[in-house]
């Protein structure tokens, strides 16, 4: 057994056990955000997905290659190609956080933007149904663009109080990101998921969906063999079937069926 299968059985199985107990079952889902084109590094994310059945939402940039990432993406199990930003651009004021639309972007320039992103997929033969904004940071005037295109929204964070139609966050990242990306560590990652596991047990709150987070052009080896050690026991779903999925658009079109 490996070093990190032990730690994962050490740190969240008593966790797991409560919900089993319980008869519940955590609902883990998959996001991968920045891929652009195919790379040596999708192929693995895409292999990874494939060994363990592991369905993954990839966030694209609309700027990338989209047409070649799809083809790609069509080969694996069951993948959701979700919008990841207009052009990954950070265009936030000095001292504010990082983000790509700010105060001063009036929401019909926004919608064009987002049109225009939506084109690049529709032409590629997908119709989006998610938009990751870059850094995470969900802009007011993006979030109205959004709800009027009708698409879900995903970003990064800790379990929200109330529902919001048509979101859905990713929760554990696998990386952290200073001084430089590196794995975040097993021992990290796996006192959060117990945390926001025992979080949601002590609310009831069963069925809300529990976000990995990956990104793969910045993985290094640790963080692939911790993937390889997780995945068989997070099972992630694909988005679409998710028990309750927090999102007010019945039709996944977004999602790739293998083959
Ligand atoms: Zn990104």
């Amino acid at each position: 057994m490996s070093l990190h299968r032990l730690l994962i059985a050490a740190v969240i199985g008593p966790e797991l056990a409560r919900w089993k107990a319980a008869g519940h079952a955590p609902a883990f889902w998959w996001r991968d955000d920045d891929a652009r084109r195919p790379t040596p590094a999708l192929d693995r994310l895409l292999a990874l997905s494939a060994r363990f059945d592991a369905s993954i939402t990839v966030a694209a940039v609309p700027d990338g290659d989209i047409a070649a990432l799809v083809k790609a993406c069509r080969a694996a199990p069951e993948i959701e190609l979700a919008i990841h930003g207009f052009r990954h651009e950070n265009r936030a004021p000095p001292g504010r956080p990082s983000g790509e639309v700010n105060d001063l972007d009036r929401l019909a320039d926004v919608m064009s933007d987002l049109g225009a992103a939506i084109e690049v997929f529709r032409r590629a033969g997908v119709t989006p149904r998610l938009f990751v904004p870059p850094w995470n940071n969900a802009h007011p005037t993006l979030k109205r663009a959004l709800g009027l295109q009708g698409l879900d929204l995903s970003c990064y964070g800790e379990m929200r109080n109330g529902a919001e139609p048509g979101r859905l966050d990713a929760h554990l990242d696998v990386m952290r990101w200073k001084p430089q990306a590196r794995f975040r560590g097993a021992v990290r990652f796996l006192l959060r998921a117990r945390r926001l596991l025992a979080e949601r047990r002590a609310k009831g709150a069963w069925d809300q969906p529990l976000g990995l987070l990956t990104h793969h052009l910045d993985h290094d080896e640790p963080a692939w063999r911790f993937l390889e050690a997780f995945l068989p026991v997070a099972k992630p779903v694909a988005r679409a079937r998710l028990d309750k999925p927090a999102t007010g658009n019945p039709g996944h079109r977004g999602v790739l069926k293998a083959g």
